[in-house]
């Protein structure tokens, strides 16, 4: 599934006084199965970007492509589940969004929520507990007994049981141990590459950029600073 920003701005609060310009003019191609990745500066608007990528916000100015459906600013939008299915975010600090009473139960609450049977639900969540390094007994347990990275690991649990096209990752290892990044940078690698997906990455890491990225996108104040492959960004 191809997704194409053209020429978006988006505005937090827009017409109130607390109005706040956040990005403007960006146009940003993911083709589908392309690895893109998104650096930037804190602020410089790299996570608005990326509620664009499944219509959690929309543009007040240009447009969003997502496969089929374009999103377009100044018009009401109806049913983007579809959309928000195909497309799974996983936010920073994924593991402050776990709620339910055990793993199992939360990795199942998106797929039965698009409309997934209960027995597949399960199926999909011992799949994806497995997929993310973790042992299927954690199933059972409540999300708050386990560690900080088992936790985050969770949470992405919950994302890939979506069985998404297109994952999009907001610093997806920050505040883990080195072992820990290695590890998921390798699991979202390996699952691009496997399911063919596309995949677009926030990190701070230049070398997590230049390591599995197609495509490198620089945000400063706002705006696509430059972009281009790992090599023509890194040469400059
Ligand atoms: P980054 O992810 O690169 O740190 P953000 O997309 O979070 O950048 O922020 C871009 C700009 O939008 C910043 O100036 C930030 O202060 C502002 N901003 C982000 N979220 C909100 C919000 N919910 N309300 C108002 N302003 C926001
Ligand atoms: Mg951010």
């Amino acid at each position: 599934m191809d997704i194409s920003l053209k020429n978006v701005e988006y505005r937090y609060q827009a017409d109130s006084p607390f109005e706040r310009l956040a990005i403007s003019d960006v146009s940003i191609d993911v083709p589908s199965g392309t690895y893109l990745a998104v650096i930037g500066h804190t602020g410089s608007g790299k996570s608005t970007v990326l509620q664009h990528l499944n219509a959690l916000l929309k543009p007040t100015k240009g447009s969003v492509v997502i496969g089929s459906r374009e999103i377009k600013a100044g018009r009401k939008e109806k049913n983007l589940k579809g959309v928000r299915e195909k497309v799974g975010i996983v936010f920073q600090f994924p593991e402050h969004q776990l709620f339910e009473e055990t793993v199992e139960k939360d990795i199942m609450f998106g797929p039965m929520n698009f409309g997934v049977t209960e027995q597949e639900a399960k199926a999909r969540a011992r799949a994806s507990i497995n997929l993310v390094g973790l042992s299927e007994e954690i199933l059972e347990k409540s999300p708050f007994d386990l560690s900080g990275g088992q936790m985050r690991r969770v949470a992405i649990a919950g994302v890939l049981a979506m069985e998404p096209e297109v994952i999009v990752l907001d610093e997806p290892t920050a505040g883990l141990d080195p072992r820990g990044r290695k590890e998921i940078m390798d699991l979202f690698y390996s699952l691009h590459k496997k399911r063919n997906l596309s995949t677009v990455l926030v990190t701070h890491s230049m070398e997590d950029a230049a390591r599995y990225a197609d495509e490198i996108v620089v945000m400063h104040q706002g705006k696509v600073f430059t972009k281009g492959t790992p090599d023509e960004i890194f040469s400059n």
